[in-house]
């Protein structure tokens, strides 16, 4: 039968690891062109070849989504590549593991800032235009975070980032409803990722009380992130707009 996003030309980032590359798999499988789009070269020419040999189709633009020229080069790449673009799945992110506000660098807010926040906005300014030159059934997905509508432990300032992305998303979706692209946010609860790995660092106690506020009890594997956002950048998800969808196990 009909896959579910056969014909459809996505850009991911953060397509290297995590929630960002159980995406690339999944919508490859399902039938899109993916444009891959994070830092590290080696990853992304590996996960390329890995779709292309599964009978995908995907391409990769080194670069930094806090950097507004590398992602216009990616808008650009997709376009010149695949010749349009309908959706885009905004999910690179970085956070610091709980680091007292008052003793957070400066210098490590204003890089949570610009990865979380600026790297979406920059993502938005770029991709709206090529998605509306594409046509009118548009969609963008920005990775928000439990942490993007209550205070977690996580960082203060990943906090605010992931409060932001979830305004933005929404400010968006009012935007450019009538124009025919959606815009929704994920709010993604603990998966089991090298950034978990980072923020649990080998501590017990922190990685049993994620899973105890999951109702589940356990973390989400990246691929049943990567489901949702697949489902939200497909047509099945037409009236789906400005939403913030919880894929987070029951968080409480
Ligand atoms: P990973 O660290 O596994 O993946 C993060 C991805 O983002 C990597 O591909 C990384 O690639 C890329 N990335 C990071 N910074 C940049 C940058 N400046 N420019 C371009 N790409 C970048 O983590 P996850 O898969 O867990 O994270 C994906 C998203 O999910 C993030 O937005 C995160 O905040 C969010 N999230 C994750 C949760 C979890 O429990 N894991 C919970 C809630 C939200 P590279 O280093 O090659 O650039």
């Amino acid at each position: 039968g009909q896959r579910m996003l056969d014909g459809r030309t996505i850009l991911i980032t953060g397509a290297s690891s995590g929630i960002g590359a159980a995406a690339a798999r999944l919508f490859a499988a399902e039938g899109a062109a993916v444009m891959l789009l994070a830092r590290r070269k080696e990853r992304l020419s590996d996960l390329v070849d890995e779709i292309s040999l599964a009978g995908g189709r995907a391409a990769m633009v080194t670069g930094d989504v806090a950097d507004e020229r590398d992602v216009e080069r990616a808008v650009a790449a997709t376009v010149e590549d695949f010749g349009r673009l309908d959706a885009a799945f905004n999910n690179a992110g970085w956070a610091v593991a709980g680091v007292p506000l008052h003793e957070t660098d400066n210098a490590v807010f204003d890089r949570i800032i610009d990865v979380n926040l600026r790297g979406v906005w920059n993502c938005l300014r770029h991709q709206i235009p090529a998605i509306l030159a594409t046509g009118r059934d548009g969609a963008v997905v920005n990775t928000s975070s439990v942490a993007g509508h209550q205070a977690t432990g996580a960082s203060a300032a990943y906090v605010a980032a992931k409060h932001a992305v979830l305004g933005l998303t929404k400010a968006a979706a009012a935007e450019y409803g009538e124009l025919g692209v959606r815009v929704n946010a994920l709010v993604v609860g603990s998966t089991r990722t090298e950034l978990m790995e980072e923020v649990l660092e080998g501590t017990p106690a922190l990685e049993k009380s994620f899973v105890e506020r999951s109702v589940q009890k356990r973390m989400a594997d990246p691929t049943e992130i990567a489901q949702a956002a697949a489902w939200l950048c497909s047509n099945r998800a037409s009236f789906v707009t400005g939403a913030a969808m919880q894929v987070d196990g029951g968080w409480t």
